[in-house]
């Protein structure tokens, strides 16, 4: 394989007038950062959905949302798009063999086929009943009430079949990669289960180990009650230091934590605080966070005189759902419950609050890599994350095969939880009703989340060679070496890659479970007092 050209992000396309690009490619760029623009205010309007919206305005929200996502399908799938893709194609100066322009041209390709194979009323119809359906699912969880939002399930989950009967079930795949090849282009279902099912096996006898053998620590440091208010503040200066550019971000609160960058100079975080519990809101901070650094490093250009600039098109946006989630579990885990990290941390938080005194960095290291099975996925620690998610992979699959009946999933749920995790579910609000994945639509979106744990923990490893350092520089509040090797490696890319491909590059291997485990024997059984094996 022919190595690619050097990597500028940009920088040829926008820098000076060095470069200048046929019509066809700068018009290509201009159609799709008008969509690109249109989309951004739909993005906005769900951020504010979430967060300061009144309740009244809901059954409005709901047309503009679906007002938007047609005028946004309309320019993703018009004919004049894919004149000026193909008039891209067969223009030889933009296809040379690892260009940047003929990456993005492959990627906007892609693109376009895809929503081509979506008819206009279908996509409203995704929007409209979506943006109901997230209301009813509000209500149906505060009420612990499955019945009241099981028609609605049962209206999206209708919808999503539709949606990947139009996509096309590839060759010897099923219905469910249709859906999946969205969020994480190529992956099939079938290969998911492959890793998930002896991954799962692994995991579950690592938590039943160190739960057995290991000596449990105290989670004394965690029950600290600090006010949020200065939760909050805590969380952005944790954001200040790890390098989240707050003059193009905000943080704010909602019931179910998000990252959305939908523009270039704004990326919006959100997260959920409660006086007790103070690292669940810095985790989902954090987590978040990596998220927004994602964002916020991809090359989102605007035009320069040349008339090209990146933000709209693919090499202004992330790879996949997996690679991004890289970037969330990477702060929240790797970094956020290192030892390192609790010896910077724990002086700052100080400047805030005397609730950890007391406290020293190796309980609060100990204190936050417990593991215990639990009802909760976005609470749920690292050992046993990856178990919650393999629970609603094969749920949702199941539904889109027509395998189990809205109607009972409560039911598989519970039976599921006390088999892989051994907790009993108390309530809906507690089991099936606590995502908001479903209730938007998004079917196939849950495995990424394991992907994602899976490509952190390989790049981790490369990290660490090529950083030697790094742990014992968070401690003095260096993080910035690690943000620049994800801006170098990852983030400046944008959609440049495949996923398996950017994890062959960096790592120069395939994707695989073990340096999951490797990281798990390493954190989690020094905090139970044993010696990590087989590392
Ligand atoms: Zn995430």
């Amino acid at each position: 394989m022919r190595p690619p050209a050097p990597l500028s992000s940009a920088a040829d396309t926008t820098r000076g007038s060095a470069v200048s690009h046929p019509r066809c490619y700068v018009e290509l760029c201009t159609h799709l950062r008008d969509a690109a623009t249109l989309g951004s205010v739909g993005s906005l309007l769900g951020w504010d959905q979430e967060t300061y919206m009144p309740p009244a305005a809901a059954p409005f929200r709901a047309e503009q949302a679906a007002a938007i996502a047609t005028l946004v399908h309309e320019r993703q799938t018009s004919p004049r798009l894919g004149e000026l893709i193909a008039e891209c194609e067969a223009d030889e100066s933009l296809m040379a063999e690892g260009s940047e322009t003929a990456a993005n041209i492959r990627e906007i390709r892609r693109d376009y086929d895809l929503a081509t194979k979506l008819p206009g009323d279908l996509v409203a119809e995704l929007a409209r009943t979506g943006s109901q359906a997230q209301e009813a699912w509000k209500s149906a969880r505060e009420s612990n009430d499955f019945p009241a939002f099981a028609p609605w399930l049962e209206k999206m989950i209708a919808l999503t079949r539709r949606k990947a009967d139009c996509c096309g079930t590839p060759e010897g795949g099923e219905r469910y990669d249709a859906l999946l090849n969205e969020y994480e282009p190529g992956a099939r279902a079938a290969d998911i289960a492959e890793v998930f099912r002896p991954l799962r096996e692994r995991l579950r006898e690592f938590v039943r180990d160190v739960r057995e053998n290991g000596e449990e620590p105290s989670d004394a440091p965690l029950k600290a009650k600090i006010k949020t208010g200065k939760q909050h503040k805590i969380g952005l200066a944790v954001l200040e230091a790890i390098g989240f550019d707050l003059k193009a971000g905000r943080l704010d609160v909602t019931t179910h934590p998000f990252c959305s960058g939908f523009a270039p100079g704004d990326t919006r975080l959100t997260t959920r605080y409660r006086e007790q519990h103070f690292t669940d809101a810095l985790y989902s901070t954090m987590h978040e966070a990596g998220h927004g650094l994602y964002e916020q490093g991809l090359p989102k250009t605007l035009p320069d005189e040349s008339g090209v600039g990146l933000f709209g098109t693919p090499l202004a946006e992330s790879i996949s759902l997996g690679i991004h989630e890289s970037q969330s579990r990477m702060w929240e885990n790797f970094v956020g419950r290192s030892k390192s990290f609790w010896k910077w941390a724990l002086p700052r938080i100080a400047e805030h609050t005397d609730a950890l005194a007391d406290c020293k960095a190796k309980d609060m290291f100990r204190a936050v890599n417990r593991v215990e099975p639990s009802l909760i996925r976005v609470e749920a620690d690292e050992g046993t994350y990856n178990l919650h998610v393999m629970v609603r992979f094969e749920i949702e699959r199941a539904l889109l095969r027509g395998d189990l009946e809205v109607k009972d999933v409560p039911g598989v749920w519970n039976e599921m939880y006390r088999e892989d995790l051994g907790v009993d579910v108390p309530d809906d609000k507690r089991g099936c009703l606590q995502d908001v994945h479903w209730s938007f639509g998004l079917v196939g979106y849950f495995p990424t989340y394991t992907l994602g744990n899976l490509y952190a923990a390989q790049f981790w490893e490369q990290i660490v060679q090529d950083i030697p350092d790094l742990e014992a520089g968070f401690a003095e509040g260096q993080f910035k070496p690690l943000l620049d090797w994800l801006r170098e490696k990852i983030h400046r890319h944008g959609r440049r890659y495949r996923a398996a491909e950017l994890c062959e590059r960096i790592t120069g291997k395939p994707l695989s479970p073990d340096p999951l485990m490797r990281h798990l024997e390493r954190r989690v059984r020094p905090a139970y007092g044993l010696e990590p094996v087989g590392v």
